[in-house]
């Protein structure tokens, strides 16, 4: 029988790698902040130790691209005022299950006998509706551009089918305007972005052009494995230390200039701009993308009218500072004592994405 190759093995090459961290070495002469914008590269960086590898003038701080932290408390409240109704099944990402809200998380409602269900694609729930017509059916749809484009194809095929016991409650977000507010706060210490990959690669990556020009910011769009993480790093720096700055591809390999035109005209075609509330941020201008008003109808704030939520935040948590880039998990007070993944005070700790979860499983990880 014949065996796929894995391709994912040349990426973690450690003589490779060795390789791009010597040339990062040479060519560093100064301190240089960078910030990957995902999670997922987070996670990436702290389970391979590429931290550690790299020379102590360069700092790698952690963006807001952990879509399960980011999405507001009023929004995780709101889906637990839903999921506890007895006519709703809802569904969810498993992720979400232990992200706590002011009161309880998803986990403990399911605990309780709310009809909770994870689901791996939007259009499960779909399914779920259409076999369960006495149901009212929710999907939380959550996430960056990434997930966007399959939240809203089950919007279309729900209206397609008439399925009409469905709907979503949407709390998407989009990656540029997040790092206008980074980069205008005046308490930024980001020099360099990691541009998300996956993102790019449904976006593309002309929109930000205009962000490394205004802010005179290198941004390297970068991939996931160690090599693409270190080549990404070796490009800003090489900009940083050029004093140049402009937009730079790292992952040709899945990312064009214009992206996925397909998955760009399914997102217009249903969802617009709007503001939109980050967990720990606050309020970014046209960082949300809301259902189009032909698809009101598929809105499960307006279905359930639960607009106005009063919202408790737990006082140690520091995680708003840690998506900006301000601080690390280890700062805060909470990190492994009062706060671990099977009791998490703040998000970033139960996501997969999570920074703190990354701290805490892979503080100690290096490549060998
Ligand atoms: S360790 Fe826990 S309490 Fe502290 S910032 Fe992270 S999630 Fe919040």
């Amino acid at each position: 029988m014949n065996k796929t190759p894995d391709f994912t093995k040349s990426f973690r090459d450690s003589h490779l790698v060795q390789g791009v961290v010597e040339e990062i070495k040479r060519i560093t002469t100064q301190n240089w902040i960078l910030m990957e914008i995902c999670g997922g590269q987070t996670h990436a960086i702290m389970q391979y130790g590429l931290d550690q590898l790299l020379p102590a003038q360069i700092e790698l701080v952690h963006g807001p691209g952990c879509p399960v932290c980011v999405t507001p408390l009023d929004q995780i409240d709101r889906a637990h005022a839903i999921a506890s109704r007895p006519e709703v099944i809802f569904c969810s990402f498993g992720d979400m299950l232990r992200v706590p809200g002011s009161e309880v998380d998803l986990f403990t409602l399911k605990a309780r006998g709310a009809q909770i269900r994870v689901v791996y694609s939007p259009l499960d729930a779909v399914k779920i509706a259409q076999e369960n017509p006495d149901k009212q059916v929710v999907f939380f749809a959550i996430g960056f551009e990434t997930t966007v484009p399959a939240n809203a194809s089950c919007v279309l095929q729900a209206k397609a089918m008439g399925v009409k016991n469905f709907s979503i409650l949407v709390s998407q977000v989009t990656v540029p305007p997040a790092m206008h507010a980074i980069l205008s706060s005046p308490k930024n210490r980001v020099q360099a972005f990691l541009a998300a990959g996956h993102v790019c690669a449904v976006m593309g990556y002309w929109e930000y052009h205009p962000i490394a020009n205004q802010y005179e910011i290198p941004i390297v769009v970068t991939g996931f494995e160690p090599l693409d993480l270190l080549q990404g790093i070796l490009l800003s720096i090489r900009q940083l230390e050029n004093n140049q700055h402009f937009v730079e591809n790292a992952y040709t390999r899945a990312v064009t200039e214009t992206g996925n035109q397909v998955a760009q005209k399914i997102i217009r075609q249903v969802f617009e701009p709007c503001d939109r509330n980050w967990r720990g941020i606050g309020r970014i201008p046209n960082s949300g993308l809301c259902l189009r008003e032909e698809y009101a109808f598929f809105d499960a704030e307006k279905r359930f009218q639960v607009e106005h939520i009063q919202t408790r935040e737990h006082e140690v948590c520091i995680a708003g500072e840690i998506l900006q880039g301000l601080k690390k998990p280890f700062d805060c007070p909470a990190f492994g004592t009062q706060c671990s993944p099977t009791n998490p005070l703040g998000a970033p700790m139960v996501s997969s994405e999570g920074a703190c979860n990354a701290y805490f499983r892979f503080s100690k990880s290096s490549i060998s």
